[in-house]
């Protein structure tokens, strides 16, 4: 890859898309409504579009490491306030990915400086499950199960929002857990149960 190469492509995707639609950057300029959030790991591997097959315009994305929904994070927190309550967006997606480097490093003992309080947060993830996770013997089996968890627990994290909250009981959104398998490319939704899980910890979590 070379930095250079990037203005050049730029340049002949201009072009293909001009060809396809002229009026393509009109449209584009005029605004968004994209129908999806997506949140998920920042790694290089698992781009947000081009793995659905969606384009500009389709997606309003956020990512970090290991896909997160941190409830001080006021990254993510104003991503997910403004794609719901102003773009007014039907589903938000939190997808993770096996090989996660992020939930690796918080399986293992290692002082990582200013990545210890963001990945202790996954160490939560663990520590909640950990009569699931520790009764696995395959460590690869192990890590998996772990991303999935994690997912399934940001969703939970975008649950406990007001704004989440107020547009799920409505019916205006939909919340999906889903896991990009880097190994095949293949992407597996959890088909996580919200209302069963909602029922048991609203109790605790509802706002309003
Ligand atoms: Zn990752």
């Amino acid at each position: 890859m070379k930095l250079a190469n990037v203005f050049k492509n730029n340049q002949e995707w201009i072009t293909q898309k001009l060809n396809e639609d002229p009026a393509y950057f009109d449209k584009m300029g005029s605004g968004q409504n994209p129908d999806l959030l997506y949140i998920g790991c920042s790694d290089s591997r698992v781009s947000a579009e081009e793995l659905m097959g969606l384009s500009p315009g389709d997606v309003f994305v956020h990512r970090n490491i290991a896909n997160m929904v941190i409830s001080i994070d006021l990254n993510v927190m104003s991503v997910v306030n403004y794609a719901v309550k102003y773009l007014g967006v039907k589903h938000a997606i939190v997808c993770g990915h096996y090989g996660c480097g992020g939930v690796k490093a918080a399986m293992q003992s290692a002082d990582l400086g200013i990545l210890n309080p963001w990945l202790r947060n996954i160490r939560n993830v663990y520590r909640q499950h950990s009569n699931e996770l520790n009764a696995i013997a395959d460590e690869t089996k192990k890590y998996n199960r772990l991303v999935e968890l994690n997912v399934q627990e940001q969703c939970i994290n975008l649950l406990k929002t007001a704004v989440v909250q107020r547009a799920y009981r409505k019916g205006e959104l939909k919340i999906h857990g889903w896991v990009f398998d880097i190994f095949t490319g293949k992407l597996i939704d959890l088909k996580i149960d919200f209302d069963s899980i909602l029922n048991r910890i609203m109790e605790i979590y509802k706002l309003e």
